[in-house]
């Protein structure tokens, strides 16, 4: 039996016209700024977000670190809601790395509202830390696929602005809340000083992310790029794979939001599965079982449906490019035998 693997959209194997495009690139030494598939990456990843310079790294997680290093010192604090990446997924680095301290926020799916985050923000008193950068992430992962509607955004931005903070915005998964919205991914990510973006999500590249933002931003972003290790050298051989999910595999980001409504859907007809269709805006559907999730992922994964536990009886499944639409039914079927048996 051929396993489903919805565990994350990270799971991806490069395509066939991806890997030739990989071995075929023009490379360079990054370090000294030589790579000329590195260089063009750059320039488009900049152009699409509305940014003025980007700067390829290894990981999403290198990509946020590098926007925490930058806009806070230690003892600062990063106000963001409590279920971000920054906070739940990067092995402590906000402390480890930098010294910085998170106010995390309890956020409706993942998201925050002016009032919150204007309350959040601490007066200048030698007793409080000093609030600093404001970091939402979009789509919400945790909220399950979250979209940030562009307004809401825009509002709790300017409340940030008002307090004199920086904003960064973590685009692991931005160009699905693009494709779900038909909303450009730079009408977000300008209004933010720093904006990450992952190619190795459902964008389907095998390594990479960028970190965008002023010229002046991303050439300090070098220096911390090159003090966490993260200088590459002939790195255009991954920077290629990322050129080509950016040009080739956006659009049809459509096909997983697709999949997950058509998972929601079927899942909701099954007994004891509580799924909010309504709340399956991209590739991320949160669903709620009877038994308790640890169980329930056993049971799946050993009916070829791979998930993760995310929660007490709440199991996380993320579409993406290598579930196909007969795989979504074949899973359904599966699933159906795991809930029955
Ligand atoms: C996956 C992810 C990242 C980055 O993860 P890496 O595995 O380090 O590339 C950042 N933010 C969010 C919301 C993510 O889902």
């Amino acid at each position: 039996m051929r396993p489903i693997d919805f565990r994350s959209d990270t799971v991806t194997k490069p395509t066939p016209a991806m890997r030739r495009a990989m071995a075929e690139a023009e490379v360079g030494d990054d370090v000294y700024g030589e790579d000329p598939t590195v260089n063009r990456l750059e320039e488009r990843v900049a152009e699409r977000l509305g940014l003025e310079a980007a700067l390829f790294v290894p990981s999403g997680t290198q990509a946020n670190q590098i926007a925490m290093g930058l806009h806070c010192r230690p003892g600062d604090e990063v106000i963001t809601e409590l279920g971000s990446h920054i906070v739940q997924y990067e092995g402590g680095a906000l402390s480890a790395l930098w010294g910085i301290q998170p106010q995390g926020l309890p956020g409706a799916h993942g998201l925050l509202t002016p009032e919150q985050v204007a309350a959040a923000v601490r007066s200048e008193n030698i007793h409080a830390p000093r609030s600093k950068l404001l970091s939402l992430e979009n789509t919400h992962n945790r909220g399950g696929g979250t979209v940030w509607p562009l307004e809401r955004f825009r509002a709790v931005v300017e409340v940030a602005r008002k307090a004199g903070l920086a904003v960064h915005l973590d685009g692991a998964r931005l160009f699905n809340a693009q494709v779900a919205t038909g909303t450009p991914a730079s009408s977000w990510a300008k209004l933010t000083d720093t904006t990450s973006v992952c190619f190795s999500k459902g964008l389907g590249a095998p390594v990479g992310s960028a970190l965008a933002g002023s010229k002046a931003l991303i050439q300090e972003a070098r220096r911390l790029r090159k003090r966490l290790g993260g200088g590459m050298r002939q790195a255009g051989l991954l920077a290629a794979g990322a050129l080509h999910a950016l040009e080739h595999h956006v659009e049809r980001l459509a096909e997983d939001h697709a999949h997950a409504r058509r998972l929601a859907a079927g899942l909701s007809e099954l007994p004891g599965v509580k799924v909010e269709a309504a709340r399956v805006e991209t590739n991320i559907l949160l669903v709620e079982f009877a038994r308790p999730s640890g169980e329930m992922a056993s049971r799946l994964n050993a009916l070829g449906v791979l998930v993760n536990a995310f929660g007490p009886y709440t199991i996380r499944l993320v579409c993406h490019m290598d579930v196909s639409a007969a795989d979504v039914e074949e899973s359904l079927a599966r699933i159906r035998r795991a809930v029955e048996s």
